[in-house]
């Protein structure tokens, strides 16, 4: 398996060259990557390329984007950089990436490859230990860092950051990387490395254009892991929990566990690993929906630390959409916590309510509708299965990768 660093296409002199340069997913560079995998017969890692948007989004900015591809051309795993390198520090050129660039919105489950799990990331993403240990339970082997560092914080940080990133989280760490000078305004770090699990620096490029070969030796780390089980040794219950609330793919499972009810992938319109959101079968006013958590849960209480936190950034992110979608100022958000309180289903779930001027005599008559609506309902009453699932083919547009 190859790797080759960030800004694989070019470094742009210029915000309008960094835009203007840039190609879709399908366009020819990407092609010939596929193309030079394919001839080659072996996978490779794109540590980055300026890719330009679907013209339905923002399209006067970038997605720097690193690629997975596998020995047969395909496309495995497609990765747009979440943290944005907008710095200004003492001997470097200051930078602004967030001016050109749209920041991703998620993590990318580990892809398996020819040599190990790799966790994609991206040179500054280096920096925030969090992302490497969500991708380190989610299951990654390898770290990837393909990388275009300046030169100040090369020097200062850059080895110690990676051999960091492979020590903690028992992974190898992959960074290659642009050196030298590019123009007037840029020059890279280099020092492309291989990093094993115990922090070992296996291989390392010279300040020049290079090349250098390691390999990965995946029972060695796993037998450093069954050493010293740092990942199983985390006090969670202490110090928190770094989530992995990232947004999948709904139709990746077929049906979801509602109390002793299914609710079928195609009502679902958003989900992460530990919540589900979904059209509901009676509501109380259009665009009534519910977000509960995956595990079927009967108490608020019940739920784990890493649950409730997911429970209720997976709320936040609906009722953002539902605003946006019902183009209302309000909601009513509601956890019905028990029988006495009006719950039926024996699941925690929270309702989200669009509200309008008008929309109950009383304000309040909402939450006794919310008791009652779904009582002694006849079963042509709830609405059909195709009605749900054109609603959540709606919602799921404001959700990427839910589609
Ligand atoms: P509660 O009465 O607070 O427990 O709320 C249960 C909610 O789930 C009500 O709004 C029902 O309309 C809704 N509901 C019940 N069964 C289903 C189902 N199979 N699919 C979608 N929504 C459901």
């Amino acid at each position: 398996m190859t790797f080759v660093p960030e800004c694989a296409d070019y470094v742009s002199e210029s915000r309008d060259q960094a835009v203007t340069l840039a190609e879709p997913l399908d366009g020819p560079t990407v092609s010939r990557y596929r193309d030079l995998a394919r001839t080659l017969g072996m996978w490779l890692s794109v540590g980055g390329y300026h890719e330009k948007p679907p013209a339905s989004e923002d399209t006067s900015r970038i997605y720097n984007t690193h690629l997975l591809i596998d020995a047969e051309g395909m496309v495995q795993g497609v990765y747009r950089k979440v943290h944005m390198f907008d710095v200004d520090v003492p001997g470097g050129v200051p930078s602004y990436e967030s001016s050109y660039t749209i920041p991703g919105s998620s993590i990318v489950p580990p892809v398996a490859t020819v040599c190990g799990k790799v966790g994609m990331a991206i040179c500054y993403d280096m920096r925030f230990p969090e992302m490497a240990v969500s991708l380190a339970q989610q299951g990654a082997e390898i770290l990837t860092y393909p990388s275009a560092f300046t030169v100040p914080t090369g020097m200062a940080h850059w080895e110690t950051l990676l051999r960091n990133r492979a020590i903690e989280n028992q992974c190898y760490v992959i960074a290659a990387a642009q050196v030298g000078r590019h123009h007037a305004k840029r020059s890279s770090y280099g020092n492309a490395m291989l990093v094993d699990p115990w922090g070992t620096v296996i291989a390392k490029c010279h300040d020049t254009v290079d090349v250098c070969v390691a390999e990965v030796d995946l029972p060695l780390l796993h037998k450093r892991r069954s050493e010293m089980p740092v990942l199983s040794h985390k006090r969670h219950d202490i110090y928190g929990h770094v989530l992995n609330h990232t947004v999948l793919p709904v139709d990746s499972q077929s049906e979801y566990q509602f109390g002793a009810h299914v609710v079928k992938s195609m009502s679902v319109f958003y989900r992460t690993a530990l919540s589900v959101a979904f059209a509901n079968r009676k509501p109380v006013l259009p665009g009534h929906v519910l977000v509960c958590p995956v595990r079927v849960v009967e108490h608020l209480v019940d739920l784990t630390a890493a649950e409730t936190a997911d429970l209720f950034l997976a709320v936040q992110s609906v009722a953002e959409a539902t605003k946006k979608h019902y183009r209302v100022s309000s909601l009513t958000v509601a956890v019905q916590d028990g029988p006495d309180a009006g719950q039926t289903v024996k699941h925690v779930h929270v309702h989200i309510l669009p509200r309008k001027p008008g929309d109950f005599a009383d304000n309040d008559d909402v939450y006794k509708c919310l008791e009652k609506h779904d009582k002694n309902v006849a079963p042509k009453e709830w609405r059909t299965d195709r009605d749900m699932a054109s609603e959540a083919a709606v919602m799921r547009i404001y959700f990427k990768f839910a589609q």
